[in-house]
C-alpha cells in the first residue's frame, strides 16, 4: 500500500488517487496521523494539479464522514436547504427559510459567519436581541419537526475535517479551487439530513467567482457531486456584481429581511428569494413547476403565513419576535451620515466589493475568524444602479459607531458609486438554472 508521502506525491505529478487514497487522507489528518503541513502540500497539489469528479465526490464524502449526518427521517416531508456562495447584501436565507417552511418544505438551515467582505447569516440573526444560534442538535430536530426551519451555526460534529482543512487553505492561497470549494460546501450541507439542496452560486467583483465561466464550472462540479451523492440539487447563478437589496451590516440586512416578509422589501431582493423559494419548492415536492412555487411562495407573504414562521423561530431559538413588528427595537448606529451625489446624472455603477469592505472597515464584519461583530453599524443604499440623481441627492447612509469611523470609511463608499450621463440599466439578476437528478 502507498504511504501517505507518496500519496502526496502522486497528485504533486498530476496522477489521479485511486479510489479509497483520499479517504486514507482525511481519515490520517482527523486521526493526527497526517500533520498539517503534509495536508498543505496535498492541497497545493489538488489546487494545481485538480481533481477529477470522482475525487471530488470522494473528497466530499470523505470529510462528511468525519462528523456526524444528522438522520431527519421522522420528520415528514423532503428536506430542503439553500446555500450561497456569498455576497454583498446577500440578505436571502433569512426571508427564505420562513416563506419556505411556510409553504410546507422543511428546511433545516446550518448557516456560516462572514468572513472577509461578505456577511454570514448567523451574525445578521444575532442582531434580534437575545436570538441564539448555538442549540443542541436535539433542539434543532425539534424545532425543525414543529415550525419546518431552524437555522443554527455549524456545531464541532459537523464535518470537522472541513474546519481544519479551511483553516489550512485560508493561510495557504489554495482556497479558489473548484473542487476544493465543492467538498467543503458540500460536506456540510449534507451533515443535516437534507434531501435536496438549491444553490446560489454568485457572479461578478462582489463575489469568490468574478467572471461567469468559473461560476459555471463551481455550479457544475456543485451539482454534479451533490447529484451523486444522492441529492436533488439546482444550481442558479445569480449576479453579484452590484449589492443586493439596499442594505449591507447585521440589524440593518434583517430589518430588510423582515420587510421582504411583509411584502415591502426591495425588487432585487424580493425577485431573487421568490426565484430560490420557488426551486425550493418544486424540489420539496410540493409544486410542480417553478411558476407555481413562486405564485406559492408570494402567497406565503400575502397572507402573513411566512412572517408568523419567523415569529415562532425567534421564540424558539430564544429571541425577541417583537421585532417582526417593531424594527426600532434593534440596535441603532450613534453615527449616522448621509453621502450625497456630488453632480446629477444617472448612478451607472455601485461597486459591491468596495461597499463589503467599507461595512467590515466600519465593524459590521470581521477580518479574522475569531473576531467580534457590531450589529448596529452598515450601509443604507438611497440610489441603485440606473437611478437618476441631481446634485446633492442622498446616495447611501453610513451607520457608523462614531464619527472618526465615519471619516475612516467615507472616501471609500463614495467611491464606489459612479455617475454618468447615460442611463445603464441593471442586467438580469438570475443568469442561468443548472438541474441535477439524484442519482
Ligand atoms: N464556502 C465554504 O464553505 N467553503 C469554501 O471552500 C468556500 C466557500
Amino acid at each position: 500500500m502507498a504511504t501517505l508521502v507518496e500519496l502526496i506525491a502522486k497528485k504533486r505529478d498530476g496522477g489521479t488517487h485511486e479510489p479509497g487514497q483520499i479517504k486514507r487522507l482525511i481519515d490520517a489528518l482527523v486521526a493526527g496521523e497526517l500533520a498539517d503541513y503534509q495536508m498543505s502540500a496535498w492541497l497545493m497539489a489538488a489546487f494545481l494539479r485538480g481533481l477529477d469528479a470522482r475525487e471530488t465526490l470522494e473528497l466530499t464524502d470523505a470529510m462528511l464522514a468525519s462528523g456526524v449526518v444528522l438522520d431527519l427521517g421522522e420528520i415528514p416531508g423532503v428536506k430542503v436547504d439553500k446555500h450561497s456562495t456569498g455576497g454583498v447584501g446577500d440578505k436571502v436565507s433569512l426571508s427564505l427559510a420562513p416563506i419556505v417552511a411556510a409553504c410546507g418544505v422543511p428546511v433545516p438551515m446550518v448557516s456560516g459567519r462572514g468572513l472577509g467582505h461578505t456577511g454570514g447569516t448567523l451574525d445578521k440573526l444575532e442582531s434580534i436581541p437575545g436570538f441564539r444560534v448555538d442549540l443542541p442538535i436535539e433542539d434543532f430536530r425539534r424545532i425543525v419537526r414543529d415550525l419546518g426551519t431552524c437555522l443554527i451555526g455549524q456545531t464541532k460534529e459537523i464535518a470537522p475535517a472541513d474546519k481544519r482543512i479551511y483553516a489550512l487553505r485560508d493561510v495557504t492561497a489554495t482556497v479558489e479551487s473548484i473542487p476544493l470549494i465543492t467538498a467543503s460546501i458540500l460536506s456540510k450541507k449534507l451533515a443535516e439530513g437534507i434531501d435536496a439542496l438549491v444553490l446560489d452560486v454568485k457572479v461578478g467583483r462582489g463575489a469568490f467567482m468574478k467572471d461567469l465561466d468559473r461560476a459555471r464550472a463551481l455550479a457544475r462540479s456543485l451539482v454534479d457531486v451533490a447529484s451523486r451523492g444522492g441529492k436533488g440539487v439546482t444550481a442558479l447563478l445569480t449576479d453579484m456584481d452590484h449589492p443586493l437589496g439596499l442594505t449591507i451590516g447585521n440589524a440593518l440586512e434583517m430589518i430588510e429581511a423582515i420587510d421582504v416578509l411583509h411584502g415591502r422589501g426591495p425588487a432585487d431582493m424580493v425577485e431573487l428569494t421568490l426565484e430560490l423559494a420557488a426551486e425550493m419548492l418544486v424540489l420539496g415536492k410540493v409544486v410542480t413547476d417553478v411558476e407555481a412555487g413562486r405564485v406559492r411562495a408570494r402567497a406565503s407573504i400575502a397572507d402573513g403565513s411566512a412572517a408568523e414562521v419567523l415569529r415562532k423561530l425567534i421564540v424558539a431559538q430564544h429571541g425577541d419576535p417583537r421585532v417582526v413588528d417593531d424594527t426600532s427595537l434593534f440596535a441603532k448606529a450613534p453615527v449616522v451620515r448621509t453621502i450625497t451625489a456630488p453632480r446629477a446624472g444617472f448612478v451607472v455603477d455601485v461597486d459591491p466589493l468596495a461597499l463589503g469592505y467599507a461595512g467590515v472597515e466600519l465593524g459590521a464584519g470581521r477580518t479574522r475568524a475569531d473576531q467580534a461583530v457590531d450589529h448596529a453599524v452598515g450601509l443604507v443604499l438611497h440610489a441603485a444602479k440606473g437611478t437618476r440623481v441631481a446634485a446633492g441627492d442622498p446616495l447611501v447612509d453610513v451607520h457608523a459607531r462614531d464619527v472618526a469611523a465615519f471619516e475612516r470609511v467615507s472616501a471609500r463608499v463614495s467611491g464606489a458609486f459612479r455617475i454618468g450621463d447615460e442611463q445603464v440599466a441593471r442586467g438580469p439578476l438570475v443568469f442561468e438554472a443548472l438541474r441535477g437528478q439524484a442519482r
